[in-house]
């Protein structure tokens, strides 16, 4: 049995990879990655800079592991819809075996290479593995998907079997033989006219798996007092290795639900099921990159505020927390989950700015950046997603910021220009006495809170009507 190993930018791992593993056990491998110019052509990938340059060092790694292994990744460029076919029936494969994607685009790929592969006789196999459960398989007791996260978590509980340990990387045969394939290197941050960003998590199997340890013997025993915390470190920072697969979730279940226990990891695993609610999501409803969840928003009045996005983007609304993830997503391709909330609150209920803008504006940005949880993050934060936060719930960034950053560290860090001001105006700096608050250079608040909220709100129930969900 001759199988193509598909490796496809979610899954760059050796370890606990059901198509690595299945493809050994069946005979010759042949590990495969394709260059698509719809990620890779350098005008696409410069709207990228951060991932990819996170997804270049795990290819890197995963090149290195493989060959450790005794294997090789082949690296080809070109349309993957159109090159796979192709390869497989070039070098006589008898299977194509990858992991699925639950997004829109990777579903529509996939849908046209199985036709392809199909004609030509070929199995193409999809095995789960990005997610903890099969996307789809967890649904209410009519059959329903789950509309609310408690009763999806609930329900994953149930189905979860914690004692399973994941496989170690299986030995490899050597490719074989004879191929007649154009191999490229992989391109290096420079050819695709990115320049390096330092403060980039660095990627790969081996970088991940330390990153869990670190957790794992440290934070995560506080995890449930810190994780709301902006100004500590007390977060997993594992995202970026989830979105990319050089960690999947599976293992990071298991081996946080066998670590030290404290009162602490059930509200880790809790954010795993998070991660897993937000992409069991878009499997049930692809429309929601389109649109809202909640079909009552659609329509909705958002404004048109050149200058207010300006300032948002900038990190120059004159809101500390706002300001301060702003910045920190341009710097390190990273924003603490709080300040996320915060200022996606800000900019679709502060401004009125249309949920999606700042949902594309993320994903350029974040390292992290997945198209499930970035979706759910914005339209929980804005009202019109699936859960039962009610839209019009509204952050106060000034309070937020007193209660989860109180000595303003997280706020000083990425805004020097506040260095020097006081930790008692530190959350509200237009209230420094007058000559301090002369020496700040920072912009006075450009919407007064109490104002946008009631403007939120009356726009609001204007289009939903009085009372709707
Ligand atoms: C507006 C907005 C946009 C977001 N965009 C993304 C995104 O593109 N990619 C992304 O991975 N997360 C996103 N999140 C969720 C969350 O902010 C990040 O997962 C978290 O900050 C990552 O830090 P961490 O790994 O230290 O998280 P930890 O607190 O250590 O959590 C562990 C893991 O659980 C998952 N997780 C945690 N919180 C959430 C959540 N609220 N929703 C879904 N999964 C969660 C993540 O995979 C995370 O790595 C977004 C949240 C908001 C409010």
């Amino acid at each position: 049995m001759r199988s193509i190993v598909w490796f496809r930018g979610k899954d760059l791992r050796v370890t606990d990879h059901g198509p690595l593993a299945e493809a050994a056990a069946a005979g010759e491998v042949i590990p495969l990655f394709v260059l698509d110019p719809w990620f890779f052509a350098p005008a696409r990938a410069r709207e990228l800079p951060h991932r990819m340059q996170f997804l270049l060092d795990s290819l890197r790694a995963l090149e290195a592991d493989l060959a450790r292994l005794g294997s090789r990744l082949l690296v080809v460029a070109g349309r993957s819809v159109e090159v796979v076919p192709r390869l497989a029936s070039q070098w006589r494969a008898d299977q194509v075996l990858a992991h699925r994607w639950v997004e829109p685009l990777g579903r529509e790929r996939d849908r046209r290479v199985t036709l392809a592969l199909g004609s030509a006789g070929i199995a193409f196999h999809l095995l789960e593995g990005e997610t903890l459960l099969p996307p789809g398989s967890v649904r209410n007791g009519q059959g329903d998907m789950f509309r609310v996260f408690t009763p999806f978590s609930r329900s994953c509980w149930t189905r979860l079997d914690l004692g399973q340990r994941p496989p170690g990387p299986p030995p490899l045969p050597m490719v074989p033989g004879g191929l007649e394939v154009e191999v490229v290197p992989i391109p290096s941050l420079a050819e695709l006219g990115i320049p390096f960003n330092a403060r980039i998590q660095p990627g790969g199997e081996g970088q991940a798996q330390a990153r869990m340890q670190a957790f794992l013997e440290g934070p995560i025993g506080t995890y449930g007092t810190d994780r709301d915390r902006m100004d500590r470190a007390g977060t997993s920072r594992l995202s970026a290795d989830l979105k990319f697969g050089t960690l999947p979730a599976r293992r990071l279940w298991q081996a946080a639900a066998a670590s030290e226990p404290s009162e602490s990891t059930p509200r880790f695993l809790n954010e795993l099921l998070w991660r897993e609610f937000s992409h069991h999501l878009l499997w049930e409803r692809p429309d929601l990159l389109e649109g809202p969840f909640r079909k009552v928003f659609q329509g909705f009045p958002w404004r048109d505020d050149a200058a207010g996005w300006q300032a948002w983007t900038e990190g120059r609304t004159g809101y500390p927390v706002v300001d301060a993830a702003a910045r920190q997503l341009r710097a390190e391709g990273f924003v603490h989950n709080r300040a996320r909330m915060v200022a996606a609150s800000f900019l679709t209920k502060h401004l009125l700015i249309d949920y999606r803008l700042g949902e594309a504006h993320y994903l350029k940005w974040l390292t992290d950046g997945d198209w499930a949880q970035n979706n759910a993050g914005w339209q929980w934060s804005a009202g019109c997603g699936c859960d039962a936060q009610p839209w019009f719930r509204i952050f106060n960034p000034v309070t937020q910021g007193k209660r989860f950053d109180p000595e303003g560290s997280y706020v000083k860090r990425w805004l020097p220009e506040l260095a020097n001001c006081p930790v008692a105006h530190i959350h509200e700096p237009w209230k420094a006495p007058g000559s301090l608050r002369l020496r700040l250079d920072y912009p006075n608040p450009i919407v007064d809170h109490a104002l946008a909220r009631e403007r939120f709100l009356a726009t609001a129930k204007g289009h939903l009507g009085q009372g709707r969900p």
